[in-house]
C-alpha cells in the first residue's frame, strides 16, 4: 500500500511563517519527493467555524488567502489535493460515529484543547475573565480533535506533516483507530506524525516572544506580507533584554531573532547578505550561523546587526513566494477552480472510507446484497 499525507488549516487568517517552517515548506519537499501516492491538503473551513460560528464571513473570506499561500509556497495541483472540507460532508458523517468510541474525560486531557480553551476565552481561567465567563466551552470545539481523526482517517493517510502542537491530535486520531479496527473489525489505517526535523520549526515562536506564532495572537510576520511590513516586524522584535549595549555578552537561547534564523537561514546566506554585517563601528566576516551566535555571545554583535541579517535571510525565501501571489491574486477563478476539483476528488476518496466504515458497523442495510443476506436471515427468524 502506497503512503498517503493529510494535512491541513484552518482559514482564519492568511498563513504565516510558522506554518511555512512547521508545515508549509515541508509538504512541498514531501510533495515533490515523489514517494507519496496521494496528498490532500484540506482548508478546515468546518474547524475554524467551531470557534468562530458566529464570524461566517471572517472563514469564507480566508479560503482564497491560504488557498493563494498554498500555490504561491509551490503546493501544486497536479500532484497535491487541495480541497474545502465543508465540501466533503462524509467527514462529518465519520465524525458522528466516532464520537462513540471516545469518552469526554478523554478529550479533557487533551493539552493542545486544554491550551486553546484558555487562548480563545472558552473557560473560566481565561486571560480575558470577563468575556470567558459569559462564553463557555462550545461543543463542536470541544470535539474537534475528533473531527480532525475523521479528516485523516477518510483519505487513509499514513502520514501527517503538522507542528508540534499537533501531536495530542494525531494520537487521539491514532486511539479512535485502534478502538475502531478492534470494535468492528480492521478498517482503518493508524497514521504517523511527521514533525520538522529542526527544533526551532516545532512551534515558532512570535514576534513578541511568545511561544507559538499564531493567527489568533497576532504576533505573526505572514508569507504575503510586504518587505517593508516584514521589516517593521523585525525591527520591534524581541531579543535578549539583558543585552543593553552593543559590547554585553548576548543570550542566544530564547532570543526569538536567532529561533527564526535557525529556522530559515542557510549557509548560502552568508556570503549573499555579506553587507549585513559591516557597520560604521565594527564588522565581521561569518560564514555559519554558530559563528553569528558564537559572537553575539562573546559581546560586541549589536541587535540592529542581526535583524538586517534575519530580514534579509526572510525575505530571501518570502520574495519569490510575493511574487507568485501576485500573479495568482490576478486569477482567483483558477484558485478556486483548483478547490472545486479538489474537492471532487477528495469526496470521492471519502465516500470509500465512509462506505467501509458503515459496512463495519453494519448500518449498511442498503449497500448492494446487504438486504438479500438479511431478508434471509430474518424471514428465517419470524418464520
Ligand atoms: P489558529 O490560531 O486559528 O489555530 P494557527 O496559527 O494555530 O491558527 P492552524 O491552522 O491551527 O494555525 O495550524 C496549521 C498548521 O500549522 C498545523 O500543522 C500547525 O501545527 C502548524 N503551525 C501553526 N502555528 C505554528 C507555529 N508557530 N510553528 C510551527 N508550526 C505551526
Ligand atoms: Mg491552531
Amino acid at each position: 500500500m502506497g503512503k498517503v499525507i493529510l494535512t491541513g488549516d484552518r482559514p482564519t487568517g492568511r498563513l504565516h511563517i510558522g506554518h511555512y517552517v512547521g508545515s508549509l515548506r515541508r509538504r512541498v519537499e514531501l510533495q515533490n519527493s515523489g514517494e507519496y501516492e496521494k496528498i490532500f491538503i484540506m482548508i478546515a473551513d468546518a474547524q475554524a467555524l467551531t470557534d468562530n460560528a458566529g464570524n461566517p464571513e471572517k472563514v469564507r473570506q480566508n479560503i482564497i488567502e491560504v488557498a493563494l499561500d498554498y500555490l504561491s509556497c509551490g503546493l501544486d495541483p497536479a500532484k497535491s489535493t487541495m480541497f474545502i472540507q465543508s465540501q466533503v460532508s462524509e467527514l462529518t458523517e465519520l465524525a458522528f460515529y466516532y464520537m462513540n468510541l471516545v469518552t469526554v474525560q478523554r478529550l479533557q486531557r487533551n493539552p493542545t484543547v486544554k491550551a486553546e480553551i484558555i487562548m480563545r476565552g472558552f473557560a473560566e481561567n481565561s486571560e480575558d475573565e470577563a468575556a470567558s465567563n459569559k462564553k463557555g466551552i462550545p461543543v463542536g470545539f470541544f470535539t474537534y480533535p475528533i473531527s480532525q481523526a475523521s479528516d485523516i482517517t477518510a483519505f487513509r493517510a499514513t502520514t501527517v506533516p503538522v507542528g508540534e502542537d499537533q501531536e495530542p491530535m494525531i494520537e487521539q486520531t491514532r486511539e479512535i483507530v485502534r478502538k475502531f479496527n478492534s470494535t468492528y473489525g480492521e478498517t482503518l489505517v493508524e497514521p504517523e506524525i511527521l514533525l520538522p526535523s529542526n527544533a526551532a520549526c516545532l512551534r515558532l515562536p512570535g514576534t513578541d516572544g511568545k511561544a507559538k506564532m499564531s493567527k489568533s495572537l497576532g504576533n505573526c510576520i505572514y508569507l504575503s506580507d510586504s518587505a517593508e511590513e516584514v521589516w517593521a516586524k523585525v525591527k520591534g522584535m524581541f531579543t535578549d533584554p539583558g543585552h543593553l549595549q552593543v559590547s554585553d555578552p548576548g543570550k542566544v537561547e530564547g532570543n526569538t531573532v536567532f529561533t527564526y534564523l535557525d529556522a530559515f537561514c542557510r549557509d548560502e546566506h552568508f556570503g549573499k547578505f555579506r553587507d549585513c554585517f559591516v557597520g560604521k563601528k565594527a564588522s565581521f566576516t561569518f560564514n555559519s550561523l554558530d559563528e553569528v551566535k558564537a559572537q553575539y555571545r562573546a559581546g560586541g554583535l549589536g541587535d540592529m546587526m542581526i535583524k538586517n541579517f534575519l530580514n534579509a535571510v526572510l525575505n530571501d525565501t518570502l520574495e519569490p513566494i510575493r511574487q507568485r501571489r501576485k500573479e495568482l491574486e490576478k486569477n482567483l477563478p483558477y484558485v478556486y477552480d483548483v478547490l472545486r476539483k479538489g474537492s471532487q476528488v477528495a469526496q470521492a476518496e471519502a465516500a470509500k472510507t465512509l462506505a467501509a466504515v458503515k459496512h463495519a458497523m453494519k448500518i449498511d442495510y442498503f449497500e448492494k446484497g446487504v438486504l438479500e443476506e438479511l431478508l434471509k436471515e430474518q424471514t428465517e427468524k419470524f418464520k
